[in-house]
């Protein structure tokens, strides 16, 4: 057992407490690779910002629990080697779907998770989600609960169609379950092709799609249920049409990827919710600076040479999200 306090991390209970109050939203990284990790302290250190690095199943596939773990541990002494003296950083399971996966990563250091039992009819979500909280709170780990499905794809989670969250059952889930935070459905969407074209209108000037807005008369029935109860947003990428079109010039194939339109996260990020979830657009990010550097220099060959502007890039887009979107710079 390795508890996440050793470790310098934070678990999101006055981190979410501040964001709520003070109309701003925490963002949530998804990382597996030690680029990722690096941009995102940067990005956070440059900015002031606390920072969710958050771990899926499938990055915990891909990379090894064990050595993302020491990731979140290095990158808490990496932002105090860039002079960042107390920094706020929690390592987060990003959909948990079992008792059992939450408390292998409450044991070895996470200092908050998710269980997402979304799929499963109210009453068992309920008991799961519960049965988590009893055994993360007696380690001072904070839980994250779903209601409500979202649509689209990210690594094992998989939807076709998104169902709304009911605003009538957030208290009683909220209370009998004890979690500290909960991810709604109010139109996000995992994953770059978060909406069809069917879904979407066009923009007649450039002809990129328009997709559908957020339902933010359900995320304010639900803060207005719930009142300065954090909420969370999942699929919030907004899939940035300058990245897809890099992409797409230098040999890439991902036409009309359309993700949600940062003037309704900030929208979002004012409210109640105080987490936003980002993964997409840092893969985009990724792979538009790794497909141009590429395809100018045909004749390099050593991977730091296209790392590193991928990593700047991530960063970049990092710093914006923070500065632009979230508004959680200059709060540590
Ligand atoms: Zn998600």
């Amino acid at each position: 057992m390795i508890g996440y306090k050793e470790l310098g991390l934070v678990n999101t209970k006055d981190m979410f407490a501040k964001a709520v109050k003070g109309g701003y939203a925490i963002p949530a990284f998804n990382f597996n690779t030690m680029e990722q990790m690096q941009a995102i302290v940067q990005a956070a250190v440059e900015t002031k910002s606390p920072v969710i690095m958050q771990v899926s199943k499938g990055a915990r596939n891909y990379a090894n629990a064990t050595i993302l773990r020491y990731m979140a541990q290095g990158a808490v002494e990496y932002a105090k080697e860039l002079g960042c003296a107390n920094p706020q950083i929690v390592l987060h399971l990003d959909h948990g779907d079992s008792f059992e996966i939450c408390k292998d990563c409450i044991d070895m250091g996470f200092s908050s998770v998710m269980i997402d039992g979304s799929s499963l009819p109210y009453e068992e979500n309920i008991a799961l989600t519960k049965k988590v909280v009893e055994y993360a709170h007696a380690h001072d780990v904070s839980v994250e609960a779903e209601l409500g499905v979202l649509a689209g794809v990210e690594d094992e989670v998989v939807a076709e169609v998104s169902h709304y969250t009911k605003p009538e059952e957030v208290v009683d889930f909220a209370t009998r379950t004890g979690c500290d935070s909960l991810a709604i459905s109010i139109g996000t969407s995992h994953g770059a092709y978060k909406f069809k074209p069917e879904q979407c209108t066009r923009d007649p000037k450039t002809g990129k799609l328009v997709p559908p807005p957020l339902a933010f008369d359900i995320l304010y029935a639900i803060e207005e249920k719930l009142k300065g109860f954090p909420i969370v947003l999942h699929g919030a990428s907004s899939v940035p049409q300058d990245e897809v079109d890099t992409i797409n010039k230098f040999g890439g194939k991902i036409p009309d990827a359309v993700g949600i339109p940062e003037e309704q996260l900030r929208k979002a990020a004012k409210s109640a919710v105080c987490k936003i979830n980002i993964d997409s657009d840092s893969r985009l990010a990724m792979t538009a600076a790794i497909r141009k550097y590429m395809a100018e220099n045909p004749d390099h060959f050593d991977p730091r040479q296209y790392l590193k502007p991928a990593r700047d890039n991530m960063k970049k887009m990092y710093v914006h999200k923070i500065v632009n979107v979230l508004g959680s710079n200059d709060k540590l």
